[in-house]
């Protein structure tokens, strides 16, 4: 039987220090001991130290692959930022829908390209998902935006019931070259209950992928002069 990680670790350590007259079985699997000798109380607790230390080890294996599952959708999300851009349809935003860990709708801004002001990157990924799914409930799916929502935007997540938003950039990024307007502060949106009480899960990004998503904005300025006043 493969000894687990935390039987090598209990029995490294009897090993070590050298402890005498104690003979341990394990069952490595369920990390149960049977112990025979005087150390029974002082061992047990030993080894549920190092199952929680287990513990620890795979909840953290387990942040790190939703690390890089939203990580792989996000970048998608960010792609289709510079799309938007690339093909003259509209501002630098991308969203993508998720359900069951597949993409339903990849989507950017539209509003240049259908003369709308509306067609944001969530509000068009919204929109074409419930389109493909044919139903206008989307509680089993997640949205991954390049840049944090605006209140329409957030509206119509909270309105399809999407379960859990990701995004990347924070919405100052986008302001900062005139994206969105002083009326439509981020931190007004933040502060309310609407959404600190919002029946989702949201997160930011972190790390190298917000650098990433923020890029968007300063890569792509150049191509909106009316914005990089
Ligand atoms: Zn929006």
């Amino acid at each position: 039987m493969a000894e687990s990680m935390a039987c090598k670790k209990v029995l490294s350590w009897i090993k070590d220090r050298g402890i005498p007259s104690v003979d341990l079985y394990t069952d490595c699997s369920n990390f149960r001991a049977l112990l025979v000798g005087d150390s029974l109380r002082f061992l047990t607790t030993l080894l549920l130290t190092f199952k929680s230390d287990e513990n620890i080890h795979s909840s953290m294996e387990e942040a790190n692959a939703v690390q890089d599952r939203d990580h792989k959708f996000l970048r998608r999300a960010v792609e289709e930022a510079y799309k938007a851009v690339e093909c003259g349809h509209g501002g630098p935003f991308g969203a993508v829908v998720v359900c069951n860990d597949e993409v339903v709708v990849s989507c950017h801004n539209m509003v240049f390209n259908n003369t709308d002001p509306t067609a944001h990157a969530e509000v068009t990924a919204i929109r074409e998902a419930c389109k493909k799914l044919n139903r206008v409930n989307l509680s089993d799916c997640e949205i991954y935006a390049s840049c944090e929502p605006c209140p329409m935007c957030f509206s119509a997540i909270q309105f399809s019931q999407m379960k859990r938003l990701v995004y990347g950039a924070k919405a100052e990024a986008a302001i900062a070259i005139g994206f969105g307007s002083d009326r439509i502060i981020a931190d007004a949106l933040r502060g309310t209950t609407f959404y600190q009480k919002a029946n989702l899960e949201i997160k930011r990004a972190d790390g190298n992928e917000a650098i990433i998503a923020e890029q968007v904005f300063e890569n792509t300025k150049d191509k909106f002069p009316i914005h990089s006043k």
